[in-house]
């Protein structure tokens, strides 16, 4: 679960990470109030799960409350990469002298704990890391033995961070691992780590990740998640008792089972197409869960045609074969459904898709033939 940058500050104050004071708002009246309460100059910072906030228009400089209500009106709302911006960060503005990197994360290819720094902050660390790859000082920290100072001089002197800032960044960086470990983080990145014209070290920015199978050892963790809106579809999938997983292409994907929902993925890209999502009902689904499964599958606006494949062991084909017809008349598809059934009772479900009045429900022989002919479909042909 990656926090919003709001909590993530929050967290990593509770380790003495110096962050800059601020107030969440969540309306324009609110973030002038907020502004007033913090005194001068403030920055106002668009709270979504993207990075690139600042190039998007989402980070804006105010110097009055006023100004703030202003610039926060223009943020709230705003679209950044698919994510409706619902909440906004009012900070105190800092100066800033010097921009860096820092970063703790898992390493998992050699099991170990990593921590990144780089004088180039405030930019793209990807970016960096493919064309001035010496730009990033890399150590490895052995979980069971922990950090030490040799660890943080290691990363301040590999990044060349200037003098006036290393002591600062040497006090940041163990409390910074501290927050890393007992938050059972995946990651914590400060992009940018600044140094103020007082020559304070703070984190203007964060980025923590926690890992969820934590979760039973951390209670606070349901309330930060309860700050995170779940997608409608995984809502009404859940809520069905589904397991649903959403991708990017158009063609939705129904199975039994996860290696038949693989392998139908497989399938379905070796056809030339691209998964919108895929869905596995489980084992002995009855009719109602596939009519379910419809409804959810469909409930999403970038499937232009779905997939059902049914190996029937415990299942029964006819039994799926009803739950398709009558989402059919449940909820007046109008995309269209090819189905494979095969096992238990597949050629009574199948006899029962051909009779059915509906023309946008076909039924194929093997897996490939209805890989293909869901893909042509999607892709506009045929039907
Ligand atoms: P991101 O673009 O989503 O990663 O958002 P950041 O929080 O990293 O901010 C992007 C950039 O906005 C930073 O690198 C700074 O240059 C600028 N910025 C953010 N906060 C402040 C601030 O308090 N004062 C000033 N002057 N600039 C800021
Ligand atoms: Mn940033």
């Amino acid at each position: 679960m990656d926090l919003f940058e709001y909590q993530g500050k929050e967290q990593l104050r509770k380790f003495e990470v110096p962050v800059p004071e601020g107030r969440v708002a969540t309306t324009a009246d609110e973030a002038a109030e907020a502004a007033r309460g913090l005194g001068g100059r403030v920055v106002v910072k668009a709270q979504v799960q993207v990075g690139g906030r600042g190039k998007a228009g989402g980070i804006k400089l105010a110097s009055s409350p006023d100004e703030a209500k202003d610039v926060a009106g223009q943020i709230l709302g705003m679209d950044i990469k698919g994510h409706t911006v619902k909440r906004v960060l009012v900070e105190r503005a800092g100066d800033i002298v010097s921009e860096y990197y820092v970063a703790f994360l898992l390493d998992r290819s050699e099991r170990n704990y990593l921590g990144m720094m780089s004088a180039k902050g405030g930019v793209d660390i990807e970016e960096v890391a493919e064309t001035d790859p010496d730009a990033i000082a890399r150590v490895h920290i052995d979980p069971l033995l922990g950090i030490s100072d040799f660890h943080a001089r290691k990363l301040v002197f590999g990044a060349g961070i200037e003098p006036r800032a290393r002591k600062g960044a040497i006090a940041m960086i163990p409390k910074l691992y501290n927050a890393f470990v007992g938050l059972d983080a995946s990651l914590v990145e400060v992009n940018p780590l600044i140094l103020t014209g007082d020559d304070r070290v703070v984190a203007l920015d964060a980025k923590v990740t926690l890992d969820e199978s934590a979760e039973y050892r951390h209670p606070t963790f349901a309330e930060l998640k309860s700050a995170h809106e779940v997608p409608e579809q995984e809502r009404l999938a859940k809520e069905k008792g589904l397991n649903f997983i959403k991708l990017d292409g158009d063609v939705g994907i129904i199975g039994n089972g996860a290696g038949l929902v693989m392998s139908t993925l497989d399938v379905v890209k070796a056809a030339g197409g691209e998964p919108a999502n895929f869905l596995d009902v489980g084992g002995g689904a009855g009719a109602e869960l596939l009519s379910n499964a419809l409804e959810v599958i469909t409930s999403d606006k970038g499937v232009k045609a779905v997939l059902v494949n049914i190996f029937g062991g415990i299942t029964r084909c006819d039994l799926v074969a009803e739950g398709i017809i009558d989402a059919f008349d449940r909820l007046n598809m109008q995309v269209p459904v090819v189905v494979r059934l095969d096992g238990t009772n597949a050629e009574q479900g199948r006899k029962m898709l051909q009779e059915a009045p509906n023309e946008r429900l076909i039924p194929a022989e093997t897996m490939l033939g209805a890989a293909e002919k869901a893909v042509e479909l999607a892709h506009g042909g045929g039907a």
